[in-house]
């Protein structure tokens, strides 16, 4: 059985074989959580980044971990929020699927995943936490490596929904 818990945190900090990056469709670098990624990553990150050709939203690419205590970085890029009629949730839905793919093919033992979507690009946390869990749990049907599978919450907000969804739902 693989673990699913929520903890609050810095995700830049986490000991774990891959931390996922809620990057933009060009992999180049943003705000919020891709910008903490990129300055704890130092710029190696950056040039290989700019051979990946972008990804487009919903999918998912992996990089070396550089700095970061992560040995590996998967970046997706989650849907802006448009009122929920254009595809948001599947897209989302998509981005944690394809994001376990990855680690999966890499036979990773431990994820780290922030609350993709929900701070810049708009996304309503209650409903895309939702997303989120029954995604992962999902996925995880399946049997394969992963022992471990965090949603890293930045605020206390996002850790006391994911704790109350994951009781109720995981
Ligand atoms: P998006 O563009 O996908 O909305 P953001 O980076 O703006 O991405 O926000 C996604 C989530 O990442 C938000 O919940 C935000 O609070 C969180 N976040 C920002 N910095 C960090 C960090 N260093 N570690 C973990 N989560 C973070």
């Amino acid at each position: 059985m693989t673990a699913l818990r929520a903890i609050q945190g810095d995700i830049t900090q986490l000991n774990v074989d891959a931390i996922v990056n809620a990057a933009n469709s060009s992999l180049l670098g943003g705000g919020g959580v891709d910008g903490a990624i990129h300055r704890a990553a130092g710029s190696e990150l950056l040039q290989e980044c700019r051979t990946l050709g972008g990804c487009p939203t919903g999918q998912a690419r992996l990089t070396r971990g550089y700095k970061l205590p992560a040995k590996f970085i998967i970046h997706t890029v989650g849907p802006v929020w448009h009122g929920g009629m254009q595809d948001e949730a599947k897209l989302l839905a998509s981005c944690y699927r394809e994001s376990l793919v990855l680690a999966a093919a890499e036979q990773l033992a431990s994820i780290a995943f922030p609350c993709i979507s929900t701070g810049v690009y708009g996304y309503p946390p209650e409903q895309a936490c939702e997303v989120a869990i029954v995604a992962v749990r999902d996925f995880l049907r399946a049997p394969g490596t992963l022992q471990e599978v965090i949603f890293c919450c930045f605020s206390e907000n996002d850790l006391v929904l994911y704790q109350s969804t994951l009781a109720q739902i995981a």
